[in-house]
């Protein structure tokens, strides 16, 4: 079982080296994606209809991407302390809070010239800085990556703390809000209407280089990682995002202009979904290591069966259960006989193959659904049979008995020569009061009491000269 965060971490995508399915598929995102660009760079400029809602819908939906994709990144981070995770959570939010501040500043969506006090030149300039912005926080990524795990890494502060710095990007996003609304004049204009200026070229180009960067230093740190990968396609995206809609386009409204931003929506989800993918994965993990813990915390690790502990716990229920119902309850408790000798003379590995041969009577004896065969401890055995009276049981019992002597074990130390069991059998009836035998301060009174009263016909049963079985009230059943 792993026992430490860094055990989990094969699971995670921000770990795991991708495989070559995965590099498969994330080339053919790209090849799609460069396909898609090549058949519409040329038709970029075409005008097409101003059409306001766009980018609310456009800019609102990137914005909910971006926070989702910050929570999962936030949440991973929290689990497995790795800087470079919160890094790239803040990229995610930058990219959301710029987006944000873009669609409010946006000529004619909320106000004609845009909110905030914003001018000409307000909406482009922070595409720019959302667009080289973003490709700086993966280039950080892609740096920090090397530490996480190492001491360096560990720090002294914890890492909710940590998740605080989180709290710079809107400062940052607001300071740069401020340059571009009421400090728009210290800028170069590059907007002239809807058109570009000359300027334009080369801010746009530096920003392309800023995510070309990105891409390249994505790609000289190996082994790449499943989230290293899908951040490449989202690159991938951003660049032709740029191209499309600030580089070959002409100005807003044009097919660039809308095409640039349904690939830079699509280069939003990329990781967003592998997170959501490996989120499914991860829980089906859970679910698998879940029901093996519960697996391993009530069957016994020698016989298969179920141990004390499972025992313990359907006595439990099953007492309430008889006591509501009035139904019976029988409980049957074996214990092998001259065990100790047998392993003198055998050894624990022949002991241990004995006490399994015992389980597997046990366990093809007791076939009902609501029965349940239970290693108790040691050599001793029981069987929990809800439903079921003294003198059922006992047959059962029988039936068991004549198994083990049946398997022929040889055990030298025995009178009959081979490994045989003594058995104790008792029942409750849920109709009749609680034994008196019950004490009153034990965890299940009543349970307690059934395994004391098949416990005294058991020791009856080698009081007796062993290999038999003892039932209460009908005492000796056969031997
Ligand atoms: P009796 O007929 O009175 O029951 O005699 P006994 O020798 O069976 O009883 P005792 O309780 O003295 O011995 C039980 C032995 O069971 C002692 C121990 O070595 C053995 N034993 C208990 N647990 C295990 C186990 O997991 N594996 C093996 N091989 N032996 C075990
Ligand atoms: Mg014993
Ligand atoms: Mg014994």
């Amino acid at each position: 079982m792993p026992t430490s965060p860094s055990e989990y971490r094969p699971f995670l995508l921000s770990t795991q080296t991708a495989s070559r399915g995965e590099r498969r598929l994330a080339l053919a995102a790209v090849a799609v994606s460069l396909l898609l660009f090549a058949a519409l760079a040329p038709f970029a400029r075409t005008q097409l209809l101003p059409v306001p809602a766009f980018i609310p819908a456009y800019e609102a939906s990137l914005v909910v991407l971006d926070l989702i994709t910050v929570s999962l990144l936030c949440g991973q981070y929290l689990s497995f302390h790795s800087r470079s995770l919160l890094v790239l959570a803040a990229g995610y939010l930058f990219s959301a809070l710029t987006t944000g501040v873009h669609a409010l500043t946006f000529p004619g969506l909320f106000s004609p010239s845009g909110l905030l006090g914003a001018g000409p030149q307000s909406t482009a300039w922070l595409y720019m800085f959302w667009h080289g912005g973003f490709p700086l926080f993966v280039v950080a990524y892609a740096l920090l990556k090397r530490l996480d795990g190492t001491a360096r890494e560990a720090g002294k502060r914890s890492p909710k703390w940590r998740l605080s710095a989180l709290l710079a990007v809107p400062v940052v996003v607001g300071g740069l809000t401020a340059l571009t609304t009421v400090g728009q004049s210290l800028l170069p204009a590059i907007m002239e209407g809807n058109r570009y200026t000359p300027a334009m070229i080369v801010v746009v180009s530096s920003v392309w280089t800023l995510s070309l960067v990105a891409l390249a230093v994505l790609w000289l740190r190996k082994p790449h990682s499943v989230l290293d990968l899908w951040l490449m396609v989202v690159i991938c995206a951003w660049l032709v995002d740029i191209a499309l809609s600030a580089v070959l386009n002409q100005g807003r409204f044009d097919l660039g202009f809308y095409a640039g931003r349904i690939y830079g929506l699509l280069a939003a989800s990329f990781v967003l979904l592998v997170l959501l993918a490996e989120s499914g994965i991860l829980y089906r993990k859970l679910m698998q290591l879940t029901a093996k813990l519960k697996q391993l915390t009530l069957q016994d690790a020698l016989t298969g069966i179920a141990n004390r502990r499972a025992f313990d716990a359907a006595l439990d229920l099953e007492w309430q259960h008889a006591m509501r119902s009035g139904q019976p309850l029988s409980l049957i408790m074996i214990d092998v006989d001259h065990f100790k000798p047998f392993n003198d003379h055998y050894g624990h590995v022949e002991g241990d193959k004995c006490l399994q041969a015992v389980a597997a009577v046990l366990r093809a004896s007791a076939t009902r659904a609501i029965d349940l065969a239970a290693r108790y401890g040691g050599e001793e055995f029981a069987v929990l049979l809800p439903q079921t009276d003294a003198a059922t049981a006992g047959r059962l019992a029988e039936c068991i008995r004549e198994g083990v002597a049946v398997l022929a074990i040889r055990n030298p130390a025995s009178p009959d020569g081979c490994v045989t069991v003594s058995i104790g059998v008792a029942d409750v009836h849920g109709s009749r009061t609680v034994p008196q035998a019950a004490p009153a301060a034990a965890g299940h009174p009543g349970g307690q009491a059934l395994v004391r009263m098949a416990d005294e016909m058991l020791y009856a049963a080698k009081s007796a000269g062993r290999n038999r079985v003892v039932i209460k009230e009908v005492k000796e059943l056969a031997n």
